[in-house]
């Protein structure tokens, strides 16, 4: 602890900070409004806890912060920063503080899925993560050194705030687009030790090396370690495409695993925009995954000593469609260190499942073609409902549960659509293979291709087909998460109460009988035939072999199984 206070305290909002609950809590607290705070305090009663050094800084932080933080210890040296608790971030102000940094996810609850529960439960705008952010900005204006430090707002969340122009009621000196390792990000914090005035946005480049990224060796939350940038498919909605495509070279991951595990950590988590690309080379499309470069990397960590759970991030579909083989061998070393279990969907002998979040956000070939041709490749996206069905039911088989997103009320999209997406859900349903299905309401995001598009801004404009596919997502999710006996009839009971006391009003009478169907109070033929609920209509589904031989022939020599030999439809 220093006496004068640290020239830079980093810090973030205490729903960002934890580790301890896992993913899905912390997703949960992104998404669900201030006022079921109480529901996760009951269920959770520790999720606040984060570890703490001796002198009350953190010990666990997100990697973000991490990466900030050795940037900065780099460049102004050893004592230069520290990383505080946000109840706590007083204790290390003082008048030697120049900067205090917040890194933010989703600051405000305008992204895709948050903001859309707090909207659908009635008070929109406020996730419980974004009021912790509230509290957080409020404690630091309140310090009694404001005047002398500046704040700076950093993260994927930081352009809520140009977005919003929330400068002032947050008090907010700059917020900045970008990662640390930027020399414009540094000489930002230059320019708060020099009292030079800052730009109130700074948007800084990229690194386009891999070996210019900082993959800190410090504990990070949940064990999260960088392994790519970027992705390649270029679907227009997307943020992280922007970035350059790059792996992080495997010696430096496990640098980074082993400094986990020497501070005390257990878990590993490789945050990634898609775990296939990683280890891409050019010899080959980066759709084709690497196998032998995945595996092997994925071994090493499994057989890391210390590693205990490794979870999954970021992932797409379409790549175990074609390399059925590498979500197999990735189960046989993976499994047994996940710490999630669903018992009644997986044949693990613990019930353990891995579940990578991806994105299939339409059913649509029309809307799939329109805004990401790119996420079934090497398959047409016109064969994209196809690609869904062939490669859940590969992960199925392996115990992967996918976490699906989908994108409701994107601009253009029509009632068709919406049928379409169904018929996939359907389809789903009747083949019982299981996924999280999280639907949320189209979102431009800046800098995307559809920035400036807009679509459906609150969930009252939702049409009655929009709800029922909304609702129809969330009962297949339902069925997968409740597993105990008397949770799906809690459910139904507190989903129709729910309706009945607020839900209506909010939602607007669209909601009404998609709402109806989903609490199973009235009879499904009740719902079809008074709601006017679409019923589907049968999707024909190619097989995997099918699949191939659509592949563009340049593309087929890359479905290689092992040198020389070739798995495809034709020698399948
Ligand atoms: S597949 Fe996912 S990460 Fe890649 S461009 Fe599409 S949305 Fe972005």
């Amino acid at each position: 602890m220093q006496a004068e206070g640290y020239k830079f305290i980093l810090t973030a909002p205490l729903t960002e900070i934890i580790d301890n609950p896992g993913f899905f809590i912390q997703m949960g607290m992104a998404s669900m409004p201030g006022w079921l705070e109480g529901v996760f305090n009951r269920k959770y009663p520790h999720w606040k806890e984060v570890p703490l050094n001796e002198d009350g800084s953190c010990a666990s932080a997100p990697a973000g912060l991490r990466v900030l933080e050795e940037v900065l210890t780099r460049e102004f040296g050893a004592g230069s920063c520290v990383i505080a608790h946000p109840d706590t971030v007083d204790r290390f102000i003082g008048p030697a503080t120049r900067a205090v940094a917040v890194s933010t996810h989703n600051p405000l609850g305008v992204t895709f899925a948050a903001g859309v529960y707090a909207s659908m439960f009635g008070s929109s705008k406020n996730p419980i993560n974004s009021l912790y952010t509230m509290r957080l900005f409020e404690k630091i204006q309140a310090n009694p050194y404001r005047s002398s430090f500046r704040v700076i707002v950093g993260g994927s969340g930081s352009w809520q705030i140009s977005e919003t122009n929330s400068f002032e009621r947050l008090g907010i000196d700059c917020a900045v687009d970008g990662r640390a390792e930027s020399r414009d990000a540094v000489d930002l914090f230059r320019k708060t030790l020099n009292g030079e005035p800052l730009p109130r946005e700074l948007k800084v480049v990229h690194p386009n090396n891999p070996l210019s990224l900082v993959i800190p060796d410090k504990r990070t939350a949940f064990g999260v370690i960088e392994m790519t940038t970027g992705c390649g498919r270029r679907c227009n909605f997307c943020l992280p495409d922007l970035n350059p495509q790059m792996s992080v070279p495997k010696d430096r991951i496990m640098r980074a695993v082993a400094g986990n595990v020497a501070a005390g950590n257990s878990q590993i988590s490789l945050a990634t925009e898609d775990m296939f690309i990683w280890g891409f080379n050019e010899r080959q499309p980066f759709f084709f995954p690497n196998r032998n470069a995945l595996l092997d990397l994925h071994r090493s960590i499994a057989e890391h000593a210390g590693v205990k759970w490794i979870t999954l991030s970021h992932a797409t579909i379409a790549p175990a469609v074609v390399d059925p083989k590498l979500i197999e061998e990735l189960s046989d070393m993976l499994l047994d260190k996940s710490p999630i279990r669903m018992p009644n969907v997986s044949s693990h002998p613990e019930g353990r499942t891995l579940n990578p979040l991806i994105g299939l956000e339409t059913g649509s070939v029309r809307m799939a073609r329109k805004i990401m041709a790119g996420k079934s490749l090497p398959f047409e996206a016109e064969h994209w409902p196809s690609v869904v069905i062939n490669g859940l039911e590969v992960f199925n088989r392996n115990n992967w549960i996918p976490v699906m997103t989908l994108i409701i009320g994107a601009p253009g999209e029509m009632a068709e659509d919406v049928q379409e997406t169904l018929d996939l859900i359907f389809e789903i349903e009747r083949r019982g293979l299981h996924v999280i299905l999280v639907p949320s309401v189209f979102t431009p995001l800046k800098d995307t291709r559809m920035e400036d598009m807009v679509g459906v801004t609150e969930t009252y404009q939702l049409s009655k087909l929009q709800w029922q596919l909304m609702m129809s997502c969330w009962k297949i999710s339902a069925s997968i998460a409740l597993q105990s006996w008397w949770g799906p009839f809690a459910w139904s009971l507190g989903a129709f109460l729910f309706w009945a006391f607020r839900g209506r009003r909010v939602n607007g009478p669209n909601f009404t009988w998609p709402a109806m169907h989903f609490t199973r109070m009235v009879p499904s033929s009740l719902t079809y035939r008074m709601g006017g609920l679409y019923r589907g209509k049968p999707l024909k589904v190619l097989s995997r072999e099918q699949l191939l031989d659509t592949v563009a022939s340049k593309w087929k020599p890359y479905f290689v199984d092992a040198p020389g030999e070739k798995i495809m439809a034709a020698t399948n």
